[in-house]
């Protein structure tokens, strides 16, 4: 589905459809800058807004003219799904590309009526996070479009909504796309800074942070005249800054000879972490046989003292590193609990 030229995942277009000219202006503009390079056209059809009365979307009257955009410029357009009727809509005037909001993402019910309307059909769908940092369902609504035979699902990274005031639109907690890439390296996880940014002056710094992390594409918004746009003003980028933006990222592509060192690296690593595992492994048994002959000797389990000098041992194999310290202080905290409670449970001897 990625453009044959080039090896990662873009989706450019407006928030929103507004007028036959603002979508066709858009769409034209891109094509000439970046043809090839596009991925699809992204364009709302229907809004969500935050405040009755805002602009919603022109809705179904979007549809002839986002047809002419798929068949004069060869762009794939990927339209905001937010219930069967709208699948339904869109099948019936020639999109079989969608994706799932952050609102409709945190619904359960929703999703997966969206995802019985899809079921049998050839389509793309673009799984955005739920608003609310939770991994667990943003990874349940991508099942159930595989559940429903999609073959093509993507991930959107697009930041979690937060109470505070920040300088950020949406909080991008990149902790947990991290944790959705390592839970599915198989998918294509793309990010959408323009949604985690609200402003255009934050997009390059979010879209190279994502990059560096290792995403496969961003989404973006971009509007042809973004001052007079109806949604979203402030965070969507004309086609030639778009085009300005991308020539500034670095996309990650790692080099033969980078790809070997980490390969040694990582065997490396884990040879360590089987090691680790032994030794740990070897401790516990120890432990066991400690609280043995405490039991025998009518010892109490803890000693103050003999744990200091466990603490002081590994002290002197510290790193200078803030983040080493309080790691190991987390460790070794966690290994005295696991030991006392591994201690409470060994069954006493019947010798
Ligand atoms: C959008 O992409 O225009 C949009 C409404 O996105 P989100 O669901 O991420 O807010
Ligand atoms: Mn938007």
């Amino acid at each position: 589905m990625v453009s044959s030229t080039v090896n990662r995942y873009l989706v450019a277009g407006p928030c929103a459809v507004e007028s036959r000219e603002q979508v066709y202006e858009t769409a034209r503009q891109l094509h000439e800058r970046l043809a090839g390079e596009l991925s699809l056209f992204r364009a709302g059809v229907w809004k969500p807004r935050s405040r009755a009365g805002a602009f919603s979307g022109v809705g179904e009257a979007a549809f002839p003219w986002l047809q002419q955009i798929q068949q004069e410029f060869r762009l794939p357009v990927c339209v905001e799904v937010a219930g069967a009727s709208h699948v339904e809509s869109c099948l019936q005037n020639g999109i079989t590309r969608f994706w799932i909001g952050a609102r409709t993402a945190v619904n359960p019910f929703i999703v997966q009526e969206i995802a019985d309307a899809v079921r049998g059909q050839q389509v793309t769908v673009l799984v955005k996070n739920p608003a609310i940092p939770d991994l667990q369902l943003w990874l349940g609504n991508v099942e159930r479009f595989e559940k429903a035979g999609v073959k093509e699902v993507w991930a959107v990274h697009r930041g979690f909504a937060d109470s505070k005031e920040n300088i950020l639109r949406n909080a991008p907690l990149w902790e947990i796309p991290v944790a959705f890439k390592v839970a599915r390296p198989d998918l294509p996880l793309l990010c959408d800074p323009s949604h985690i940014s609200g402003k255009k002056q934050y997009i390059k710094q979010i879209a190279q942070i994502a990059l560096d992390y290792g995403c496969d594409g961003l989404m973006l918004e971009c509007h042809c005249q973004p001052e007079c746009a109806l949604s979203d003003s402030e965070q969507q980028l004309t086609p030639e800054e778009l085009g300005e933006l991308l020539k500034s990222l670095v996309f990650k592509q790692p080099s033969q000879n980078v790809e070997d060192l980490l390969r040694k690296q990582r065997t490396l690593i884990r040879h360590i972490d089987a090691q680790m595992a032994q030794l740990l492994a070897r401790r516990f048994s120890v432990v066991q046989e400690i609280a043995q002959i405490k039991r025998e000797h009518n010892i109490p389990l803890i000693q103050p003292e003999q744990w200091n000098s466990v603490v002081k041992n590994y002290q002197q194999y510290e790193l200078k590193d803030a983040d080493y310290q309080e790691f190991l202080q987390n460790f070794l905290n966690l290994m005295h609990q696991a030991s006392l409670k591994c201690q409470q449970n060994t069954e006493p001897s019947n010798d």
